[in-house]
């Protein structure tokens, strides 16, 4: 990409970067590109850019870019980066508020993802933690593959984790309390 149009990029997405840095906490700065959270990532080798390259093309103002990659729907939030990073940057944070934009200005890569999250998330506002049988159904139903993982029921069944009417936690307005605080501002995850 030519030096100008960089420069474009990065004056038309600052204020959003901006933004994307404040809530995930991440100093975009503090990175220099060592690499060493993208040698130990354990889904790298699935991801289209690696988590360093996430960060450049945010430090670069290319969020367009970073915002239509798989990688951040891929990231399993497993912290290995952050332990591995001389400069303890969270990237697990910078994915989640970065998949956040995604999903507003309407990049999601990865949909089955999306849709997994979402109904889990539902599930867990309406129950307090999330029944295998309403997950596995509502996702096989909603994604259209409707016998995934279906010769695993039996075991789950038999093994007692998964209830053929759903459980709910005792306090489950505690939990709504939390989505409240969470999605206080219109912000959704
Ligand atoms: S390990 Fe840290 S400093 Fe190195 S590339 Fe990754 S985020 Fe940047
Ligand atoms: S938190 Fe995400 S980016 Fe970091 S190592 Fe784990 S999967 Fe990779």
């Amino acid at each position: 990409m030519k030096e100008v149009e960089l420069a474009i990029a990065a004056k038309q997405n600052r204020a959003e970067i901006h933004a994307i840095e404040k809530k995930s906490g991440v100093e975009l700065t503090d990175c220099y590109q060592c690499g060493k959270c993208s040698a130990g990532c354990p889904v790298a080798f699935a991801m289209d850019k690696t988590p360093r390259q996430i960060i450049r093309l945010l430090q670069l103002g290319l969020l367009e870019e970073a915002l239509a990659s798989r990688t951040i729907w891929l990231c399993a939030t497993c912290q290995t980066c952050v332990a591995r990073c001389p400069k303890e940057v969270d990237l697990p944070s910078l994915m989640e508020v970065v998949r956040q934009t995604a999903k507003k200005r309407g990049f999601v890569a990865e949909k089955d993802i999306n849709l997994f999250n979402d109904i889990f998330l539902q599930n867990v506002k309406t129950f307090g933690k999330s029944p295998e049988v309403i997950l596995s159904a509502l996702y096989n139903l909603r994604s259209g593959h409707l016998f995934q993982d279906v010769d695993s029921v039996p075991h789950l069944f038999l093994s007692g984790k998964a209830h053929v009417l759903p459980e709910k936690v005792k306090n489950v307005d505690a939990i709504k309390k939390i989505f409240a605080k969470c999605t206080e501002g219109g912000e959704h995850s």
